[in-house]
């Protein structure tokens, strides 16, 4: 039987990269097409180690509808798993209509693209951004939808862009994941995140203080209403994020409709908890600094992941510990494996 070809915007970035893994293993043909304004072309050699020859690579940008057009003519797409996009909370706050545009317009011109070639099926890659701060967590995917920032409330509008055209029998199965907070990297080593200039999330700043690229980690805020005082997030392990984006793209398959799941461990860790287990997992020292909060950061966000683990069938299998493991495992490789850093 023919393979199933899926085009993965943003493929070659973090979460692309590892969901192009586990839909080959699941038995797809990923189309990876990503502009690398925010990822490094010796990904597509390392994930041809891991994938094989089966791999489709197309450079361009979700909002050359051109480009789209002729991708959709070439290639016949079963599904669009949509990653492509901008993502630093901070940077969001500074530079929103950046995140307007590469967000909200190249949704929409993939999304026009998609109806023109008649492509209904699509996973969309959301946040858990979009609950705010005034609903308590763990979020249930029913909570007020709030977001406090514009990269939040960029991925709110796409998502309500997305329920009004499966209304309108445009798309005829369509998922929205709210992701949390991914880390780690694939266990081979051969993946993970490689961010451009001065990393915006967590993991990637530590690891880089781990390896003596930066002297210390800068802690945003000690004085939230946490039970140490730093913010919490719910971290997931990439590969686990990875494979639901396969059961996902499985419910596309079985049946119609529109969901929304939140993809995330459902249980907070705060930023003295992430140092420390590093430190466990690296037996490195972390040393930091804690300055003022960043704008736009919630103090606790956390996953109520049941309607996943009930309707998908998805649950995390990795713990803190080994997540931390994996990312330092890439970290170690990246001066082998002679991926740059920008
Ligand atoms: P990433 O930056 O590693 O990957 C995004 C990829 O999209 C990059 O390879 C980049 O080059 C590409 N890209 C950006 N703009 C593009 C454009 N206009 N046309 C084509 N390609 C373009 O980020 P990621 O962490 O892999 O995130 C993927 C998606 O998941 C993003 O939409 C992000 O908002 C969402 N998300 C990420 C997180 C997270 O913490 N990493 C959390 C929630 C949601
Ligand atoms: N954070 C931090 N120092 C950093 C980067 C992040 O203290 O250099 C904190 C940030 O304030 C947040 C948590 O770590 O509470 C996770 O931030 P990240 O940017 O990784 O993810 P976000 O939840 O903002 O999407």
């Amino acid at each position: 039987m023919q393979q199933k070809i899926i085009l993965v915007t943003g493929g070659a970035g973090y979460i692309g990269s590892h969901t192009c893994v586990a839909l080959a293993q699941a038995g797809y043909r990923p189309l990876l097409f990503d502009n690398f304004s925010n990822s490094d072309p010796s990904v597509i050699e390392r994930l041809t180690q891991l994938i094989g020859p089966s791999l489709l690579v197309l450079r361009g940008d979700i909002r050359d509808l051109a480009t789209l057009k002729e991708i959709f003519q070439t290639y016949p797409c079963y599904a669009v798993i949509h990653l492509a996009g901008v993502k630093a909370v901070g940077e969001s706050v500074a530079k929103p209509l950046d995140y307007y545009d590469i967000n909200v317009t190249g949704s929409l011109v993939l999304l026009k693209a998609m109806k023109q070639a008649g492509v209904s099926r699509l996973v969309f890659s959301s946040s858990a951004a979009v609950y705010g701060e005034k609903t308590i967590p763990p979020f249930q995917e029913q909570a007020l939808l709030d977001p406090i920032n514009p990269y939040g409330r960029s991925k709110l509008m796409i998502e309500k862009i997305i329920n009004d055209l499966y209304h309108a029998n445009t798309l005829q199965s369509v998922l929205s994941l709210r992701y949390f907070n991914p880390i780690g990297a694939h266990p081979s080593g051969f993946i993970g995140e490689t961010p451009t200039g001065t990393p915006n999330n967590l993991l990637p700043y530590l690891m880089q203080v781990a390896a003596g690229i930066r002297k210390k980690l800068f802690i945003f805020g000690n004085d939230y209403p946490t039970a140490d005082g730093t913010a919490v997030r719910d971290y997931i392990h990439v590969m686990d994020l990875a494979q639901g984006h396969v059961l996902a793209l499985q419910k596309t398959e079985q049946r119609e409709g529109c969901w929304t799941f939140n993809l995330g461990r459902g249980r907070g860790s705060s930023v003295l908890e992430v140092i420390d287990a590093f430190e466990q997992a690296s037996g490195q020292n972390i040393p930091y600094e804690v300055i003022q909060r960043r704008p736009g950061d919630v103090a606790a966000s956390w996953a109520d992941p049941t309607a996943a683990q009930q309707q998908l069938g998805w649950s995390a299998t990795y713990n803190l510990e080994m997540m931390c493991a994996h990312s330092w495992h890439w970290q170690c490789h990246l001066d082998s494996l002679k991926v740059q850093r920008k």
